[in-house]
C-alpha cells in the first residue's frame, strides 16, 4: 500500500494505471485521494456500480462534476486537512491543474515524482501471473504467423491477423499498434504495419503485445521470407547473441545502465554500435512502457520481481533491421523469459 511521503501531508492520484493499480478500477474516469485519515476515490455517475464491484479499500465517492474537480470541492466542503498536497504534474495538464488550484485555495501543491509508478516496478504474484498470461498470448500470435503464408500479403493483413489471434483468445485491447516492417522497412524501429506487400527474401520485424486484466507484454521476432544476405545474417547472429548475454546478465543488483552498457559495447565491437540507437528495454506492466528505463543514463537498480523487456537491435538503412525482443521477469534466483517464442531464425512462407 503507498505511503504519504515525508514533506507532504496529502496525495491525489490522477493517472488512470496508477489509480487501477492502487484501487483495482479498470474505467476511464477515476481519481485517488489520500490523507492521513482517509482513502477516498473519487468517479462519475458512469462508474457507479462497476466501481463498487472492483474498488477494494478506499471509500467510494460518485461526483457530478468529474472525478478530480469532484474530489477537490468534496475535500474542501468536508475541511479534510489536506496540508502540502503531492500530485503528479507529469501527467496533469495545465487547464486541470489551475483548475484544481482555483478550487483548493491555499492548499500548497507539490509536484509528487512518480512515486506510484515507482512502487509499480516490482510486481506481485498476482501481477506477474497476469504479465505471464498476456506473454503467452503474445507467443501464441508468433506461432500463427509461423504457420501463415506471409509473402504476396500486406503487413495490415498480417497485423490484423496477429491482433485477431490475441483478441479471440482472451486478449483485451492491444497496448500498442502493432509494427510489421518488412524489406527495407525493417530498418525502421518503429514501422507500423503500412500497406507494403511483403516480398520473397526479406526480413520482417514484428513487435507485438497482448493485455490480460490491464497487464501487457511486449515482444519482437524478426523472420526472414527466405535467404538472407551475408549481412542481415550477421547482424541477426549479433543482435542474438546480444539478447542473449543481456538476458543473463538481467540479474537483482545489476543496474540498468551497467545491462545496456555491456550490450551496447557487445554491438560496438561487433561493428554495429552506431546502428543501435534506443535503449536496451524498459519495464512492463499497467502500461507497455513502464519503469524502470534500461537505457545508459538510467539510474536505476534491477530488483527481483521487475519484468522488464530485453530488446536490442542493429538497423542498417537499405540492408535491414534485426531486433529481438522478450519480456522477462528478473527473479531472485535469476532472469526468467515469459515470452518464450524461438529466437532463431525462422523462416516463413
Ligand atoms: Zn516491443
Ligand atoms: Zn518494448
Amino acid at each position: 500500500m503507498i505511503k504519504i511521503p515525508i514533506g507532504y501531508d496529502s496525495l491525489i492520484i490522477t493517472h488512470l494505471p496508477n489509480v487501477r493499480y492502487l484501487t483495482g478500477f479498470s474505467g476511464s474516469a477515476g481519481c485517488v485521494l489520500i490523507t492521513s485519515t482517509k482513502r477516498l476515490f473519487f468517479t462519475d455517475f458512469r462508474y457507479q456500480a462497476q466501481s463498487k464491484r472492483e474498488v477494494k479499500g478506499f471509500d467510494v465517492h460518485i461526483v457530478p462534476t468529474g472525478a478530480l474537480p469532484g474530489a477537490c470541492a468534496y475535500a474542501v466542503k468536508r475541511r479534510l486537512k489536506l496540508g502540502v498536497m503531492g500530485f503528479e504534474a507529469a501527467h496533469l495538464d495545465q487547464r486541470s491543474f489551475l483548475k484544481v488550484k482555483k478550487i483548493l485555495k491555499g492548499t500548497s501543491l507539490k509536484d509528487s515524482g512518480g512515486i506510484v509508478e515507482k512502487s509499480r516496478q516490482v510486481k506481485s504474484r498476482t501481477e506477474i501471473g497476469r504479465i505471464r498470461k498476456a506473454c503467452a498470448l503474445a507467443d501464441l500470435a508468433m506461432e500463427k504467423l509461423r504457420r501463415t503464408k506471409v509473402t504476396g500479403k500486406t503487413e495490415k493483413q498480417i497485423a490484423w491477423l496477429l491482433e485477431s489471434v490475441m483478441r479471440q483468445a482472451g486478449s483485451g485491447t492491444l497496448p500498442f499498434e502493432i509494427i510489421v516492417a518488412s524489406g527495407p522497412r525493417s530498418a525502421m524501429p518503429h514501422g507500423v504495419a503500412s500497406g507494403r506487400v511483403i516480398g520473397l527474401d526479406e526480413l520482417v520485424v514484428v513487435d507485438l503485445g497482448a493485455s490480460v486484466d490491464g497487464y501487457c507484454s511486449d515482444m519482437t521476432r524478426t523472420f526472414t521470407t527466405g535467404e538472407l544476405s551475408r549481412r542481415q545474417a550477421e547482424i541477426y547472429r549479433i543482435v542474438k547473441e546480444a539478447q542473449e548475454s543481456a538476458f543473463q546478465g538481467a540479474r537483482p543488483g545489476v543496474t540498468c545502465a551497467e545491462l545496456d552498457g555491456m550490450t551496447r559495447r557487445h554491438i560496438t565491437v561487433a561493428g554495429y554500435g552506431d546502428a543501435f540507437r534506443h535503449s536496451l528495454g524498459h519495464g512492463v506492466g499497467l502500461e507497455e512502457h513502464e519503469g524502470p528505463v534500461l537505457a545508459p543514463r538510467s539510474k536505476e537498480i534491477l530488483c527481483a520481481g521487475m519484468t522488464v523487456t530485453i530488446e536490442p537491435g542493429i538497423y542498417v538503412e537499405r540492408i535491414g533491421g534485426v531486433r529481438i525482443e522478450d519480456t522477462i521477469l528478473v527473479g531472485s534466483s535469476g532472469p526468467v523469459r515469459l515470452t518464450e517464442f524461438t529466437r532463431e531464425l525462422t523462416r516463413l512462407r
